[in-house]
Parts: structure tokens; sequence; C-alpha cells
């Protein structure tokens, strides 16, 4: 078993250092962890949203030195980069500048709408739920389509502040879908979705229907803020995709794709 989606308290809203979370993760039997930390984005207004600038060495430098030290688990360097049309120069050339496994494409952003924290929740009012769906997805679409991602993060995260759509959304996810398949990204399966209010994983079952019969691979991560919630509720998510039909879920070594059993 493998996790994928990864972070620490790097990130200044999650806690444990790096080594607990692979200690946690060599406990719960995994073969591989990936850590996928909040891109640092200097001009971003977000202080607690993601890892400062000044952490990133850190950063690199424990998992680094962890994939060396540790032989009985592989430690990937990945990160959790977001689609964010103002700053994709900043992102892609960040994204060019390290040896990273693989690169997490996420959209929490609608323009400057942080729209997932419950914060900022009033929002939904002005935005209406159905239009910050369509907006979603469509920033989706679009991630996929830079090039820069290898996996899409938590699709359908509009829902975590148990917000769902009150009109037919197939073909904004349909279109979502496609450009995923287009480029070849897989789907992180997202188990923090169980833990949040929404009480279901990301992407829902209707979703991971739709990307396997598209052919779509998947990723499984636990998004992680805690070394406690490694691999948290996997099972579950197993059983979900092994029902959809995926036999199979995607591990990354220098960018490089493969398969593993489930
Ligand atoms: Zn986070
Ligand atoms: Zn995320």
């Amino acid at each position: 078993m493998v996790d994928y989606h990864v972070h620490s308290y790097l990130c200044r809203h999650g806690e444990g250092e790096i080594e607990q979370y692979i200690e946690s993760a060599i406990a719960r039997g995994l073969t591989e962890i990936g850590f996928a930390e909040h891109i640092p984005i200097p001009d971003l207004d977000d202080p607690t949203g993601r890892m400062p600038i000044e952490s990133w060495d850190i950063y690199v430098r424990d998992v680094l030195d962890a994939q060396r030290r540790y032989r009985d688990i592989t430690v990937r360097f990945g990160i959790e980069a977001d689609y964010l049309p103002a700053h994709m120069a900043w992102i892609a050339e960040f994204l060019a500048a390290y040896p990273f496994d693989y690169v997490i494409g996420s959209v929490h952003f609608v323009n400057d709408w942080d729209f997932s924290n419950p914060a900022f929740r009033h929002r939904l009012d002005e935005a209406g739920v159905d239009a910050l769906y369509i907006a979603y997805y469509r920033l989706i679409a679009e991630a996929a389509a830079t090039g820069l991602y290898d996996i899409i993060g938590h699709l359908d995260l509009p829902k975590k502040l148990c917000v769902q759509p009150t009109i037919d959304l197939s073909d904004p996810i349909g279109h979502a879908l496609e450009a995923i398949r287009q480029h070849d990204l897989a789907l992180d399966v997202n188990t923090s979705g169980l833990r949040k209010e929404a009480g279901e994983i990301y992407p829902n079952g209707g979703i991971l229907r739709r990307a396997f019969l598209s052919g779509i691979p998947i990723a499984l991560g636990s998004d992680a803020h805690k070394p406690a919630e490694v691999a948290a509720r996997f099972a579950e998510a197993i059983t979900l995709v092994k029902t959809i039909g995926y036999a199979q879920c995607c591990v990354y070594d220098d960018r490089r794709r493969s398969l593993i059993e489930l």
C-alpha cells in the first residue's frame, strides 16, 4: 500500500515532522510514502495555507535525507502545487527547478477565493454553489492542460464545506475528466473527505466510475496533516475503487509513472 498525499508541520496548518510520518507509514505496513507539501508562493496572501518559502530548504533536505536513510520504505519527493492562473510563471519555474518524483495539481482557489476554507464560507452566498462548481471544474480542465502536473488532487473539493450542487454537472465534470484523460494524468483518490463535514471520499463514487470508464488511473492519498492520518481509511477507499473496477494504482519515480496492484 502507498500513500502519495502527505503534508507535515511545514505547511503551517499541519503537525509532525517528516520522520514521524514515515514511522507512521512503516507502522501501517506501507511500502511507499510520498510527501506532497503545499508549494510556497511568495506573492500569494495565504499566511497559513502553505509552506513559507523560508521553510522550503528544510522540506527538501528532510525528504531527500529520509529517502537515503530509510531502507524498509520508499520515500517519494512530491509537491502539491496549486493551479492559480495569476501565478503560473512562478509555479512553472519552481516545479522545473527540483527533482520531484511527482506533482499533484490542485485547485483550492477560484479567483482569489480560497473556497474550501471555512473562514470564507460567507462568499458562497454571493457566488452561489452551482457557479462555484462550474468555475471549479473549468479550472481543473485548464490545470490538466498545462502539462505541469502528474495527478489531479481531490477532485470535487467544493463539497468540503458540505455544499452539494443543485444542478446537473455531468458536462463540466465530463470536460474536466476529458482534459485529465487527454493529458494522461491520474486522479488522487483522497480519503480526507471522509474525515471532513462532507463525509465522502474525493472524488465521489460517481465521478470515479466515469474516470474508470475513461481509462483514467488513480493514485492513493490520505491528505494527512498529522502522522496518525497516514493511510487513514484506506481500506474503505480500496474497497470502493475495487468495486468500481480498479485493480491498480499509480506510483512515481522521477516523474515516471508505473502501476502496482491494489
Ligand atoms: Zn494542507
Ligand atoms: Zn489540497
